[in-house]
């Protein structure tokens, strides 16, 4: 629940502004059977800005134990992603452990294992935490030595040891017990280890208008700038990062204790860049906001004209994040018949919230006139992949184009 006076997750200030209001909406991960529509909860979706450490941060936290007890998203499962943690994993290596004998790495929500496998092919011995319990046992199984656990400082004690490399990649934003975390990674880091942080670069989220990034699980929206007030706290400093596009935008970080390691010229070129666009500032915030009203008005008014004109529109994926576009837009069946998804475990299943149902792509018979593409960052790759059916005349229509929205 929200505390009535809320703290900055960070710096613990009063000092917070609203800045995005994306409304009420339902937990955007969890898909409904028919006997669950009506029945999901809904939870404010409101982003805060801290005016004394600028970190953008949602301001209700919904139980980790609802989100991350038992969810079924396995990393493995995408291929991409894997290459990417293959590529961490050997860069990390090769820049400080390559001769480095009996060297061990643990990974923060470790998930099916993926980032650990690739750190066991490099001669590491690994060890994961990881909150879900099938996710957990399917790591295990794998022969990915795996605790079931949320991560946290009594985990670190119980764990008892100090590791190499620390890894988190993509759960930091969503930590609800982030001091904890972070007083457990130093305690647990040897003193010239390196703790890789991934996360969302929020910088590239309002570049891109990526808001539907913005959902529950994901707590805290970083900067080179806010990250770094987090770590400092915390006697940890990033020393060096790189920004990769996964997720429409992520940095790849590396910290150490504070002062063990020189800081590169890529990070302090990177984070010149980050001053310039002036993305820590409350106006930045308002300007993103007024971005995203904006791009509604225009999806509602495109929607709107198609079904005048009598034409079928479906759209095209189901990403979770979906979800958050579809409900801050209030886009429901009436203007999008189904959302049509490859994934036979979500077969029946309807959307949370706007309560669109989910159509198998074999099922669909005839194309519609128009697809509307939920997973609007991977653009070029549909628009070539789906050469046949835009030569038979099926529209393909992107919800988010910041080349279109520049109010
Ligand atoms: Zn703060």
């Amino acid at each position: 629940m929200t505390p009535a006076v809320f703290a900055c997750r960070v710096c613990d200030s009063h000092d917070l502004v609203p800045v995005v209001d994306l409304g009420n909406q339902p937990w955007c991960n969890h898909f409904l059977k028919p006997e669950e529509v009506g029945k999901e909860p809904f939870y404010p979706l409101h982003v805060l800005f801290c005016r004394a450490c600028h970190t953008s941060q949602l301001d209700f936290t919904v139980k980790k134990e609802i989100m991350f007890g038992d969810h079924t998203y396995l990393s493995g499962v995408t291929k991409s992603l894997s290459e990417h943690f293959r590529q961490v994993a050997e860069e990390v290596d090769r820049a400080f452990f390559q001769n480095r004998s009996g060297k061990a790495v643990l990974d923060i929500g470790s998930n099916d294992g993926t980032q650990l496998k690739h750190f066991q092919a490099l001669g590491y011995e690994v060890l994961g935490v990881e909150s879900s319990r099938t996710t957990a046992r399917i790591a295990q199984e794998a022969g990915v030595p795996t605790l079931n656990d949320f991560f946290n400082e009594e985990v670190m004690q119980k764990i008892g040891r100090q590791f190499d490399v620390f890894n988190a990649s993509g759960v930091f934003f969503h930590l609800e017990e982030l001091h904890s975390v972070c007083r457990a990674i130093r305690a647990g880091l040897k003193e010239d280890g390196v703790f890789i942080v991934q996360f969302l670069y929020m910088k590239s989220i309002m570049e891109n208008l990526a808001f539907d990034q913005i959902y529950h699980e994901h707590l805290l929206y970083y900067t080179l700038e806010t990250v770094g007030t987090l770590l400092r706290r915390h006697g940890l400093e990033m020393f060096d990062a790189t920004l990769k596009p996964i997720h429409g935008g992520s940095v790849v970080g590396y910290v150490g204790h504070k002062g063990k390691r020189p800081v590169t010229a890529g990070l302090r070129k990177m984070q010149e860049s980050e001053r310039e666009s002036g993305c820590n500032t409350l106006e930045a915030y308002r300007k993103f906001e007024r971005r995203i009203q904006k791009m509604k008005e225009e999806n509602l008014a495109y929607l709107h004209a198609a079904k005048k004109a009598g034409k079928r529109v479906f759209g095209f994926g189901a990403p979770v994040k979906g979800n958050t576009l579809l409900n801050y837009f209030g886009v429901g069946p009436e203007l999008i018949e189904c959302l049509v998804e490859k994934n036979a475990l979500r077969r029946g299943l309807i959307s949370p919230g706007m309560h669109i149902p989910l159509r198998m792509e074999e099922e669909i018979g005839e194309p519609p006139d128009i697809y509307y593409v939920l997973a609007w960052n991977f653009k070029e790759e549909i628009l070539r992949n789906n050469q046949a059916l835009q030569e038979r005349g099926v529209e393909f229509y992107f919800p988010v184009d910041p080349d279109h929205t520049l109010a």
